[in-house]
């Protein structure tokens, strides 16, 4: 049976987008068929209240028996669901405000070296156009917080990670960055590009019976946290990617499309320090305050390990 939270008008928008039903290609009942089951796999999730920790051992359970469940489970938008049911969840609650929460992904890796103030993030051997990025973290009252800890991870400008992809250094485009006293972070990195899912893979095969594709727009991923105040997982978009709304793991969400600014002025370059016109993104998190001390802590999930 269908939850009263599965029929809200938000999911049962994402159950036609993840079934392709909002598109023209594709085959018509596989669309059916596959929208009815994964409305009935998210009305599961609801009705047990299954909590993201069991979601993810499942998902690691069921990526032992077949690898790209971890493609399939957010091309189905049941890691974008987990985020709507626990906005839901919030707003009965009467919790809003504060950055957007969005979906972590699987290719986070722990222990990134620990900067304060600023950091650079890459080591240099990526030739794309260099991104600075800076900001504040905030409370919900609008004060800044010292000591906060961003924790950034992102793609190179060929839309590869360090650790999956071999190529690159260890931790390369990976960094916690703590706040200085005023709150602040800043790094310079390089533009990330978009990415898909494995050409030919069992992922792009389902999408594209249901008349998808696998793209997911450049992003930039981030954890922030700080004492007292809720853990928050999330990403930033780059605003002007053409898959900016037409996300395969559904990750875009208002309140996280940064915009760019590309700075091409002799003095702005030679005082960011850099010889070629650079990209910048400004961006403030807003973390709310927490409830339970579990709640200041990163969600368990099945991780890789330290490199
Ligand atoms: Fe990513």
């Amino acid at each position: 049976m269908t939850s009263a939270l599965v029929q809200s008008p938000d999911i049962q928008k994402l159950l036609d987008q993840v079934s392709g039903l909002n598109r023209a290609d594709g085959d018509e009942r596989l669309k059916r068929l596959v929208r009815h089951v994964v409305e009935g796999l998210y009305s599961a999730i609801d009705a047990f209240d299954v909590t993201p920790e069991e979601f993810w051992r499942l998902v690691s359970f069921l990526q032992a028996a077949a690898p790209e469940f971890g493609l399939i489970a957010p091309g189905l938008g049941f890691d974008h669901f987990l985020d709507l049911r626990m906005d839901l969840v919030d707003k009965a609650a009467g919790v809003e405000g504060g950055t957007p929460r969005t979906i972590e992904g699987p290719l986070y890796v722990p222990g990134a070296p620990v900067t304060t103030g600023k950091a650079r993030l890459d080591d240099g051997a990526d030739k794309g156009e260099t991104l600075i990025m800076a900001g504040r973290v905030l409370s919900s009252d609008g004060r800044p917080i010292a000591g906060a800890v961003v924790d950034v991870w992102h793609a190179n400008s060929m839309g590869a990670y360090s650790h999956f992809d071999q190529t690159q250094s260890p931790y390369n485009n990976r960094r916690r960055i703590k706040t200085d006293s005023d709150g602040c972070y800043e790094f310079q990195s390089v533009l990330p590009a978009g990415y898909a899912v494995p050409a030919q893979g069992a992922t792009e095969r389902l999408l594209g019976q249901v008349g998808r594709h696998g793209q997911r727009p450049a992003h930039i991923h981030f954890f922030v946290s700080a004492d007292g105040h809720r853990h928050l997982t999330t990403q930033i978009n780059i605003d002007g990617d053409p898959y900016l709304y037409d996300d395969f793991a559904y990750a875009t969400r208002e309140g996280l499309i940064a915009p760019v600014r590309r700075e091409a002025e002799p003095e702005q370059i030679r005082n960011a320090g850099l010889n070629a016109p650079y990209s910048k993104i400004d961006f403030d998190f807003v973390l709310t305050p927490a409830v339970r001390e579990d709640e200041t802590r990163l969600p368990s999930r099945p991780r890789v390990d330290h490199v």
